[in-house]
């Protein structure tokens, strides 16, 4: 499985409700590199972009208005099958169906206040993190420990 990237939000209500840590220390503890974070509250224009490809469905609006609501924690995560893996690490979109021990599973009850969002392919993966993120923000590094995660 090759290293790639993947684009994580912790939503408004993420934040607001206080589960900032929570949500890094699961993403930390697995073993993917965070390599950006910045928090920012999306203009509208940046939110429209980000759930285009719902710009058709009932609940566009009520998103938008949702995520400028407040502040997001952007990040972008680095490790082997990240994207696939921090879907799973998420959980399904309706909390009532995401598994227990899944972000959404345990910390979440309502699809419209799931509390975190994650890219769902390597395209939208590569798109969201161009959207967010200007190159320069994003910081290569090597984890001391590296050694003892991979295969070397
Ligand atoms: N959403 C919603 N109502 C719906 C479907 C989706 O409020 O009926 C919101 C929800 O916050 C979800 C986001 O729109 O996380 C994007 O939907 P998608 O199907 O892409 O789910 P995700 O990729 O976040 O699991
Ligand atoms: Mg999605």
């Amino acid at each position: 499985m090759a290293s790639e990237r993947t684009f994580l939000a912790i939503k408004p209500d993420g934040v607001q409700r206080g589960l900032v840590g929570e949500i890094l220390s699961r993403f930390e503890k697995k073993g993917f590199k965070l390599v950006a974070l910045k928090q920012l509250t999306p203009t509208k224009a940046l939110a429209e972009q980000h759930y285009g490809v719902h710009k058709d469905r009932p609940f566009f609006s009520g998103l938008v208005d949702f995520i400028t609501s407040g502040p997001v924690v952007a990040m972008v995560w680095e490790g082997d099958g990240v994207i696939a893996s921090a879907r799973k690490v998420i959980g399904a979109t309706k909390p009532l169906e995401a598994d227990p021990g899944t972000i959404r599973g345990d910390l979440a009850v309502n699809i419209g206040r799931n509390v975190i969002h994650g890219s769902d392919s390597q395209e939208t993966a590569h798109f969201e993190i161009g959207l967010w993120f200007q190159p320069s923000e994003i910081n290569e590094w090597s984890p001391s420990d590296q050694n003892w995660r991979v295969e070397m």
